[in-house]
């Protein structure tokens, strides 16, 4: 099978999918390449948001979202892209795995990656202690104390989520009020094992071979220190951006690539959808990532349609 295809769709998530299923309606030949099947939405416990199912796993909806993809006859790889190069009309792509493809257009669907708190303890303890995935490690704290660090969606659902298995956990947020959606700030409040600390930050992680406590800015019960056996970090993200360079793509000044309404970027040829976006008001949920998804997937049909070679 020829390596050339009409749409390539870089990254694996809800909104590069969401593209390989508008494309093959359009009759694109589509490929989706990408590390992680589902990105970052494949980690969320619980996705009650996402209308249709009252509530699903991430996994499980990427999963759903994969096998859509797949039916309507987009191929999907699993690997990680290294290099596009434009080349006149197309676009030469390296994999890590030593594949090259070919596209007339791409759509880029890149996700973001968990920030980090770059503090001392964070990078050395990682895997012994230092956790950015609930639901991968959430079971190994069976009734241990642990603390969850950040404020908005992520923090506080991580914390609802640590319940099932922690015996107690800190919600450690830098401000004076959260600020995740009201129905899970409310669980939280509510949750006798979720213990909220205001206003401070974590200065560093410390133990001998794992996490044994978090060293604060400010003393919580009249001491600096804190003991817990795990940390989780869930400070938001930042877009995926190393293969936006590549392409000299027009991003904000946090990296998000600049889209206008169509999914259509600074660069002819190279439309962009989801996280890694500045769309959608920067509300970064699984359906509006699909749903630039689609429009981006349209855009590039329309480009096809009006392109002559
Ligand atoms: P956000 O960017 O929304 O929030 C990050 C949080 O971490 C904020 O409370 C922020 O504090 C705090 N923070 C950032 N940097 C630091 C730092 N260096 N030290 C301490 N705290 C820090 O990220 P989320 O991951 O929560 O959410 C990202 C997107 O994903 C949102 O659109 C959210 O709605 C969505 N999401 C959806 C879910 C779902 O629907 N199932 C689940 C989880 C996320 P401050 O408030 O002070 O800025």
């Amino acid at each position: 099978m020829s390596n050339l295809y009409d749409l390539i769709i870089i990254g694996a998530g809800p909104a590069g999918y969401t593209a390989s299923i508008y494309a093959s309606r359009f009759k694109l030949k589509n490929l989706v390449i990408g590390e992680i099947s589902g990105g970052l939405a494949s980690e969320a416990h619980l996705i009650e948001n996402y209308p249709g199912f009252i509530e699903i796993t991430g996994k499980d909806l990427m999963e759903k979202f994969r096998q859509q993809a797949e039916h309507f006859g987009g191929k999907v790889f699993n690997d990680n892209v290294i290099e596009i190069k434009k080349n006149k009309n197309e676009f030469k792509i390296k994999t890590r795995g030593g594949k090259d493809f070919s596209a007339r257009v791409l759509i880029l669907a890149l996700g973001s990656s968990y920030r980090k708190l770059n503090i001392k303890g964070e990078r050395e303890f990682l895997g012994k202690g230092v956790s950015y995935c609930p639901t991968c490690d959430g079971p190994f704290f069976k009734d241990k104390v642990i603390a969850v660090i950040g404020g908005a969606d992520s923090a506080v659902m991580a914390a609802i989520h640590l319940s099932e298995f922690a015996k107690q956990i800190y919600l450690i947020y830098r401000k004076e009020k959260l600020r995740a959606e009201p129905i899970w700030t409310e669980r939280a409040q509510l949750n006798k094992k979720i213990k909220i600390i205001y206003q401070i930050n974590v200065l560093e992680i410390q133990g001998r071979d794992k996490v044994e406590k978090l060293i604060l800015d400010k003393p919580y019960r009249g001491k600096n220190e804190l003991e817990v056996s795990g940390v989780f970090v869930e400070i938001g993200s930042v877009p995926n951006t190393v293969l936006i360079k590549d392409l000299g793509l027009v991003s904000d000044k946090e990296g998000f690539i600049n889209i206008k309404e169509d999914g259509s970027t600074s660069v002819s040829g190279v439309f962009a959808a989801g996280d890694v976006t500045t769309g959608s008001s920067k509300l970064r949920q699984v359906i509006t990532a699909a749903a630039e998804g689609a429009i981006a997937a349209k855009a590039a049909y329309n480009f096809l349609k009006n392109k002559r070679y």
